[in-house]
């Protein structure tokens, strides 16, 4: 089984579960064209399509999926938001179970400025995996993950010298700590985990003026002893459990 990341970041979020005979989409925020040619243009192995929340990073290209067919789950505000319905759109309930494929999803709570989602993903040959972007919080933990997806977008140190340099709004520091994820609460929820099955470690939604790739990355390597990725767009990782 394949993680390919298309996008992580506010210019738009993409992520395929592929393990050639069955895929899994996380959000919608690439342009379906670019979704289809990471797919090699099948679809038919497409068992479905998760969506956090209504941003446009995240689910302005929802219509596109609905309408190839592919079953999408998203929280009732997003398919209003987004005017989008049909027998493909699913309003999800957190804490309730779906399937998708051999895919089994789980929906919980995310802590963002609209409605958010992140998603307890099993399937038997990647073992668990936590999906969670958009959220300045996580407030449960799961037993025995394979692989961690997890927004890591800024840090109070880079936010406060990128405000000092002018890159960032001086606002962002009244909003980032409402809706993304602080790099030592990234820290915190990562540690709360037992990480003994741990595989991968995947930071997501880097914010590009307030975070540090590399100094992220080492500083989470430090903290878990275990590989660390940025989800840079292109990034491909073997995710197949041991
Ligand atoms: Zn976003
Ligand atoms: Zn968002």
């Amino acid at each position: 089984m394949e993680l390919k990341v298309l996008g992580s970041s506010s210019s738009g979020n993409c992520y395929i579960l592929d393990n050639g005979k069955e895929a899994l989409i996380i959000e919608a925020g690439i342009p379906f064209s670019k979704v289809k040619q990471a797919l090699n243009y099948n679809l038919r192995k497409v068992v479905g399509c998760l969506i956090s929340h209504a941003h446009n990073d995240h689910a302005k290209y929802i219509r596109n999926m609905v309408d190839s067919g592919i079953t999408t789950l998203a929280l009732p505000e997003v398919w209003t938001a987004k005017q989008v319905a049909g027998s493909r759109a699913i309003a999800i309930q957190p804490g309730k179970g779906y399937k998708l494929g051999r895919f089994k999803v789980l929906p919980f709570p995310a802590f963002h400025d609209v409605p958010c989602v992140g998603y307890h993903i099993m399937h038997p040959e990647c073992g668990r995996l936590l999906f969670l972007t958009d959220s300045c919080d996580c407030l449960q933990t799961f037993p025995n993950l394979s692989h961690l997806l997890i927004e890591c977008n800024y840090s109070n140190y880079k936010l406060l010298e990128a405000v000092n340099k002018g890159y960032t709004l001086k606002s962002q520091i009244e909003r980032l700590p409402n809706s993304h994820m602080e790099l030592d609460t990234c820290k915190r929820v990562i540690s709360e985990h037992d990480l003994s099955l741990v595989q991968n470690i995947v930071l997501l939604h880097l914010s590009a003026q307030n975070s540090d790739r590399e100094n992220f990355i080492s500083e989470i390597e430090r903290l878990t002893g275990k590989v660390v990725y940025a989800a840079n767009p292109g990034l491909t990782l073997d995710i197949t459990k041991y």
